[in-house]
């Protein structure tokens, strides 16, 4: 050993596997409904409790789903595949072998384009999911004293996406699983509610020494459920591993624990091996084959994706990219915007309405876009009205916006009704404007030296005397008239 030992640099290598629940209505091998939140093992039959005698019957649109996201994440669809038995003893896992896909898997080499660089998808098998189990009781020292079992969960529809090692960095990991939830929210395929468990991640790290092109030792962190815990998780995995390789370890192949408490991950147990599981194909399912028309039909249905609007908005609309990171966010919000866009409105102007104060009130209302009363074509009209000057952005966000939101009444009647119109006849503003000039000498003063800072304080105060219906437009020119 040197004295002068020289520290050894790494690059972290990350693989994602991500677990979607789908939102079909009824689970993938029997009628039960797939319903999150439901009163414990009442959706149960004989099949997902995993009775002797039973069969399991596929779930067409479990398979929809499952092409449809290989699609939209540029995999190829496999013409013929088959379902096998994924064999382990688990408590929430009645039949004792999870239905599962292991060397034909429907979708493959696909990729996702995180950020101008392409991430490849290894993999999106079908599976079923397993139950839950509730640890109850509270034995303080040794945590619960007993566990519960909810087989409600047991048979919903699942699909693994599998990405390949492709990615480098904390913040390529975290945009990944965004983009990707972002993407199975615009197909509809899966509500991604990370929190409720419909959409989980594995993580797997390793390091290796910059420029080395051999995969390092991996280890896959399991139970990562925000994607704050994603970060924190890969942040606490590479301090771990690089500690242990520069002290001249070795990091073992095994399957971790994100712990939420410490920050830290924690062995879970040794890493499994596929042979572990005695796959083999499901006799009780037929082989599944799929036809061009069928992947084609579904082709169809495959809405613009967030990744694609990205590169779009700016060219189109001319957006910066926070406010299009916002609008492209929920699949709801970015096609509102683009209809009251279709309708005529200034794009930056709806942009900075619907980000801003729509936004504000969605949130403060709990709610979102498509459960509002206002349509994009009565957000449309409000940005015309304010842009022709009938009534001023003030107003119109004050008095207007809010009833529009909630009792879907048009900006029309609303301004006829509450009298909102902007005065802009200047004969009837000029008065004001005199009184106010004379009335405070000391500003105008100050105004005539070339302090444009107190022309806000004469316009507020010709707003005051006017309920706020000036026209601030009119209300500068005629303060210019009077200074000449
Ligand atoms: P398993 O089910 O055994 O975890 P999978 O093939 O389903 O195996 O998933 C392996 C995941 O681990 C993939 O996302 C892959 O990209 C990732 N991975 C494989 N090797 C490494 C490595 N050396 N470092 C980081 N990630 C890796
Ligand atoms: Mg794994
Ligand atoms: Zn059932």
């Amino acid at each position: 050993m040197t004295l002068t030992q020289t520290k050894t640099e790494y690059e972290v290598v990350i693989g994602l596997e991500v677990h979607a629940q789908l939102k079909t209505k009824t689970k993938i091998f029997c009628n039960c409904p797939v319903d999150f939140g439901a009163e414990p093992n009442t959706n149960v039959c004989p099949v997902c409790l995993g009775m002797p005698g039973v069969l399991p019957v596929l779930n067409k649109q479990v398979v929809a789903y499952a092409i449809k996201t290989g699609l939209a994440l540029g995999c190829e669809i496999v013409k013929h595949c088959k379902f096998d038995r994924k064999q382990y003893f688990y408590p929430d896992l009645p039949k004792n072998y999870q239905i599962s896909q292991y060397d034909q898997p429907i979708c493959s080499n696909g990729f996702l384009d995180v950020n101008g660089k392409k991430i490849g998808i290894q993999r999106i098998h079908m599976e079923e999911d397993a139950g839950k189990l509730v640890h109850a009781g509270s034995d303080r020292l040794h945590g619960s004293d007993y566990s519960l079992v909810d087989y409600n969960r047991t048979g919903t529809p699942l699909l693994e996406i599998v990405s390949l090692p492709d990615i480098r960095s904390i913040e390529e990991a975290r945009d990944y699983a965004q983009l990707l939830r972002s993407i199975l929210r615009y197909l509809d395929v899966c509500d991604g509610n990370l929190e409720e468990g419909s959409m989980r991640c594995d993580v797997n790290v390793s390091l290796r020494p910059v420029g080395s092109s051999i995969l390092g030792t991996r280890s896959e962190i399991k139970n990562v459920n925000s994607f704050k815990s994603l970060v924190r998780a890969i942040e606490a995995e590479i301090e771990r591993q690089t500690e242990i390789l520069n002290s001249g370890g070795k990091v073992i192949q095994e399957t971790r624990l994100f712990e939420e408490n410490s920050g830290k991950t924690v062995s879970m147990r040794s890493k499994e091996e596929a042979h572990d599981y005695r796959y083999f194909p499901e006799p009780d399912l037929v082989p599944l084959e799929i036809s061009k028309e069928w992947i084609n039909e579904i082709k169809e249905t495959i809405p613009e994706l967030p990744h694609n609007k990205k590169i779009r908005y700016p060219k189109d609309y001319g957006l910066n990219s926070d406010d299009i990171k916002v609008l492209i966010e929920d699949r709801n919000m970015a096609e509102y915007y683009e209809a009251v866009i279709r309708l005529g409105a200034n794009p930056k102007k709806a942009a900075n309405w619907l980000i801003g104060p729509v936004t504000a009130y969605l949130k403060e209302h709990k709610t979102d876009i498509i459960n509002s009363c206002m349509t994009p074509v009565q957000l449309a009209d409000l940005l015309v009205f304010i842009e022709k000057g009938i009534i001023n952005d003030n107003i119109a966000k004050a008095e207007i916006l809010g009833e529009i939101l909630s009792n879907g009444t048009n900006a029309k009647e609303i301004i006829e009704q509450k009298g909102l119109a902007q005065i802009t006849d200047e004969g009837a503003l000029k008065q004001a404007v005199k009184e106010v000039l004379d009335q405070n000498p000391e500003q105008l003063k100050q105004l005539k030296e070339g302090k444009e800072k107190v022309r806000g304080f004469f316009v507020g105060q010709v707003m005051k005397k006017t309920d706020g219906k000036a026209s601030p437009n009119i209300v500068n020119k005629l303060i210019d008239e009077f200074l000449k």
